[in-house]
């Protein structure tokens, strides 16, 4: 376990962002599988736990909406861009969304699959919570919004 935590550190940053997070979301959903033999909840899970770092590009294309054509891509690696930007949009990493996919689940007929969708979609969130060093709220959209995204009210030191 420790040379695999080891090996993720390691690797540059949207690789990171890639595998990281695939293991937990691909538990999760096969739990939900073995739960309720639904091999939907195997995508569901994947999909709400591990491809919502796909957000980082809207952080991303706000840095190249306001400095291109200065654009230095490379920052898409190591997210140099949230500093430059000294913003946090990240809207996927929402506890809101977490609380709106349970309860559309739920709304739609489809409580375990909203029920899966949401334990990925929170585990998701707590592992970046803990690795990150977020602050308790950071990852509430609301708490964001309020701070008007500012880097330093996320970040428990930036
Ligand atoms: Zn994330």
């Amino acid at each position: 376990m420790r040379a695999y935590r080891e090996h993720i550190q390691d690797l540059s940053g949207m690789r990171r962002l890639l595998v990281e997070h695939f293991p937990v979301a691909l538990l999760v959903g096969l739990g939900g599988y073995g739960w309720t033999g639904d091999w939907l909840c195997v995508p569901v899970a994947l999909s709400t736990g591990w491809l919502i770092d796909v957000d980082h590009l809207f952080d991303f294309g706000y840095y190249v909406f306001r400095y291109y054509p200065n654009v230095d891509y490379r920052l898409l690696n190591n997210g140099g861009y949230f500093k430059i930007n000294n913003k946090v949009f990240v809207p996927f990493h929402s506890w809101e969304l977490t609380l709106l996919v349970l309860v559309g689940g739920a709304v739609a007929g489809e409580a375990v699959l909203g029920l899966v969708a949401a334990a990925a979609h929170g585990a998701h969130i707590s592992q970046d919570q803990i690795h990150y060093r977020v602050r308790g709220f950071g990852y509430f959209l609301i708490s964001r919004a309020l701070s008007h995204f500012r880097l330093e009210s996320f970040c428990v030191s930036s």
